[in-house]
């Protein structure tokens, strides 16, 4: 499949750059973008085909490939499967889980701290008709799934539960597809920014899928190295990102460009 006509020219320009560029940099979300929703997030396996081709680049040895999504990091290696596991930044960025296993956490203000246990022992109670996710620097209501009338309800409970919340200093209130998550710490383009600090001068590219991935396009988009942000969906939406993927088609044509361009590097 080939990309469409207004990306073409785009992402021709970005891969130009590659000749004789340092490594680059491939910045992932997982749910929505590597892999389609499932209600059991845990049965969110990639695209058919796509962990050969991003073991591939892996294995190429040219590309720095990170991971950054919303989940806590631990999760997305066993659903990815790529060896050596890829470094991946959860919980939107407060969490880093290093390829080596070594992991850091952000801390939280001690009333932060309180603030959370309080509610998601609230929520462990009564979970207002959704499904309450447990973070350790949020707490996470999902609807996806649920009938539009009841999802109206859910959504409406969870914001007059978490809007006082967020008003508190240290946490922010996050929207995402089917639902809302309150949280503290480092948003994506937080992790994004403190990426291209360790790896600055490199291509930088950012596929992602929702509105929580605005922030990490945004911080891309910023870089003083040649980038390139694509939203990665089946139907378009407004957005900061360069270019529309539609997958799995795009997507993996894009990654075989990836692949083709990388053995430009260091000739
Ligand atoms: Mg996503």
């Amino acid at each position: 499949m080939e990309l469409k006509a207004e990306a073409i020219g785009i992402v021709r320009n970005f891969f130009a750059a590659f000749a004789g560029a340092a490594r680059p940099l491939l910045l992932l979300d997982y749910d929505g973008t590597l892999a389609p929703f499932q209600v059991d997030r845990f049965q969110a396996h990639p695209w058919p085909g796509l962990r050969e081709r991003l073991q591939s680049i892996h294995q190429q040895g040219h590309t720095r490939m990170v991971v950054i999504t919303g989940r806590p990091a631990a999760e997305i290696g066993p659903l990815l499967g790529l060896d050596p596991p890829l470094e991946v930044w959860g919980l939107h960025g407060t969490e880093r889980l290093h390829p080596d296993g070594h992991r850091e956490l952000d801390t939280l203000a001690p009333a932060v701290h309180q603030a959370l246990d309080d509610l998601r022992a609230h929520l462990r109670r009564d979970s207002l008709g959704g499904l309450f996710e447990e973070k350790a620097n949020g707490a996470v209501m999902h609807w996806r799934g649920a009938s539009p009338a009841q999802a109206l309800e859910i959504e409406r409970r969870t914001r007059a539960l978490f809007a006082p919340l967020a008003a508190m200093d240290g946490l922010e209130l996050l929207e995402f597809e089917s639902g809302l998550e309150l949280r503290a710490g480092r948003n994506k383009g937080g992790a994004v920014d403190a990426i291209l600090r360790e790896s600055s001068g490199r291509p930088v590219a950012f596929l992602g899928d929702d509105i929580t991935d605005e922030h990490a396009f945004r911080a891309v988009n910023r870089a003083g190295s040649p980038h390139l942000t694509a939203l990665v969906r089946p139907e378009w939406r407004e957005t900061a990102a360069d270019i529309w993927l539609q997958p799995p088609g795009e997507l993996m044509h894009l990654l075989s460009q990836w692949l083709d361009a990388c053995v430009s590097i260091g000739r």
